[in-house]
């Protein structure tokens, strides 16, 4: 398309899962989240490249395989269904969803691994270590706590002594450093990026960027090392070229000078060591571009206690939107808490905002709106002349212009709470002002026609503000309301677009029946 190509363009990541079990609703957290920034990023004109994918390449994959008693490929090519009808359920737009076990992956792997190569960045070595299977990470003793992987706590690490190819990660040290201090928007928030400098300041040590392939059980699986049959790339080597892959590097020159370097990569808080210390470096010897930034949310619990799979303590997004909806799960997750900080899921906390939030603030402002412009207006939007417009009407106006600033400023910050506060007091004004305003009443006096046209008229026009700004984060409901207020549903550019601008057309208004019916608790 040759408008995309004028406009300023966005690269967005997730990490890539494992797929060795469905994802939880912890996971889903992650990718709502870049999917209400990527969609942002859309409203507001850009070009907009939003890639997640699948992590195949672990030996997680070979157990879960050998268990489920089929064989690797059969294993990820059933978890990539399980995964994209996850994401396919919270209505996540990816533009690109990346399996590593793609031959154009291969390829960029290889071309990565051989430029530093011969770079003299990556040598031969013998490595010793408690390597954790889980994390596909090797451990000192001082790592351990009792005895245990830091990680995962019933798992007891095994002693490996290989031959490995390494990556001279401590050569690093001083660009790194130079780096994170030149760029202090690089790793978003702050505690992680001190986090960063702790370990930078401990000093770096070389990692492992190969397994031996006989010291691994099951079938052949992962990339193999270029030039050396022996040897299969460490997981974490090619998983992090995912992000190149999904840009074009090594396979699509046009399209990886579009897209690269990344705008941001989202993380979890356990994998920020892996991004923000060993990718840029590894990107530093293979002369490639660093990405510009790497968000690191935090972790949820659910009702309390962390997510696990052996105390099952586990909820699938499946499950919670079969039960709530796409949107209500997606606006709970994205109200609920800080991006930042660790937070909660609980189902009665849910149910809470659904029935206050959705049902009531939301879903009744719309609803009263569009029964009256059917029962008083014939279902056709009045035109709500300006001269009977008055201090009112120049409030709602005013929060609505204030709600748009807000929330913009919010979620450049990637503070979605802040963001859902802004909206909403522009739905709670939005209640008050027909509270105040009381149409019913103005509706019985003809003298009063073109004060109760202006009312109704202003109304329509915040509830077309409100869905605009919800149209990130609840991405149908928007549409929904749009198309009850007689508009075509959210298009691109729609945010950046976005003016008080009542409508005098007298366009029909065909309601709808309620957004969000009541949930008894
Ligand atoms: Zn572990």
């Amino acid at each position: 398309m040759e408008s995309a190509l004028q406009s300023p363009r966005f690269y967005i990541t997730t990490a890539i899962d494992y797929p060795n079990a469905a994802p939880h609703i912890g996971t889903a957290l992650e990718k709502v989240g870049a999917d209400v920034m990527a969609r942002f990023r859309r409203m507001q004109g850009m070009d907009t490249l939003f890639s997640m994918g699948l992590d195949e390449n672990s030996q997680h994959v070979l157990r879960a395989a050998e268990e489920a008693n089929v064989s690797a490929r059969a294993w990820v090519d059933r978890m990539d269904e399980v995964f994209q009808g996850a994401w396919a359920s919270l209505n996540i737009s990816y533009d690109r969803f990346i399996r590593t076990t793609e031959e154009v992956h291969i390829a960029a792997s290889e071309e990565l691994f051989r430029r530093s190569l011969e770079r003299g960045d990556i040598y031969k070595g013998t490595y010793s270590g408690w390597y954790c299977p889980n994390c596909n990470t090797f451990y000192d003793d001082d790592d351990l706590v009792d005895e245990r992987c830091p990680n995962h706590p019933t798992l007891t690490p095994e002693w490996l002594d290989e031959e490995n190819y390494f990556f001279a990660l401590s050569r690093y040290q001083e660009p790194l450093e130079r780096y994170i201090a030149d760029h202090p928007d690089f790793i978003v928030p702050t505690t992680r990026r001190n986090e960063v400098l702790g370990w930078l300041r401990d000093g770096l040590r070389d990692f492992s960027t190969s397994r031996l392939v006989r010291n691994l059980t099951g079938e052949r699986w992962g990339i193999t090392v270029p030039g050396d049959d022996d040897h299969v790339m460490y997981v974490w080597y090619d998983a992090l070229t995912n992000y190149l892959t999904s840009a074009g590097f090594a396979h699509d020159d046009e399209r990886y000078a579009r897209y690269w370097p990344a705008d941001v990569h989202v993380i979890g808080k356990d994998i920020t060591r892996f991004h923000c210390l060993y990718w840029p470096a590894m990107l530093m010897s293979a002369g490639v571009p660093l990405p510009r930034q790497v968000v690191v949310h935090g972790w949820w619990n659910l009702e309390g206690k962390p997510f696990s799979k052996t105390t099952g303590n586990v909820l699938d997004p499946r499950d919670a939107v079969a039960e709530f909806g796409t949107d209500p799960v997606r606006y709970y997750l994205m109200r609920e808490g800080s991006w930042f900080q660790d937070g909660n899921f609980a189902r009665a906390n849910l149910v809470q905002r659904y029935n206050a939030e959705l049902a009531n603030d939301l879903g009744n402002l719309l609803n009263r709106t569009v029964t009256m412009i059917g029962r008083y207006c014939d279902g056709r939007l009045p035109a709500g002349s300006a001269s009977a417009a008055g201090e009112r009407e120049t409030a709602v106006q005013h929060a609505a212009e204030t709600a748009l600033r807000d929330a913009t400023a919010a979620l450049d910050g990637w503070e979605f709470g802040r963001a859902l506060d802004a909206i909403w007091q522009l739905v709670r004004r939005g209640n008050q002002y027909i509270d105040e305003s009381q149409p019913w009443r103005l509706a019985r006096d003809p003298a009063q026609r073109a004060v109760l046209e202006a009312v109704l008229a202003t109304s329509a026009e915040s509830l077309r503000f409100q869905a605009t700004l919800l149209g990130p984060f609840m991405p149908g409901t928007a549409d929904r309301m749009l198309a009850q207020l007689g508009l075509d549903g959210i298009a691109p550019g729609a945010w950046r677009d976005l003016r008080w601008q009542p409508d005098g057309s007298g366009r029909p208004v065909p309601g709808g029946s309620p957004l969000f019916p009541r949930l008894s608790a």
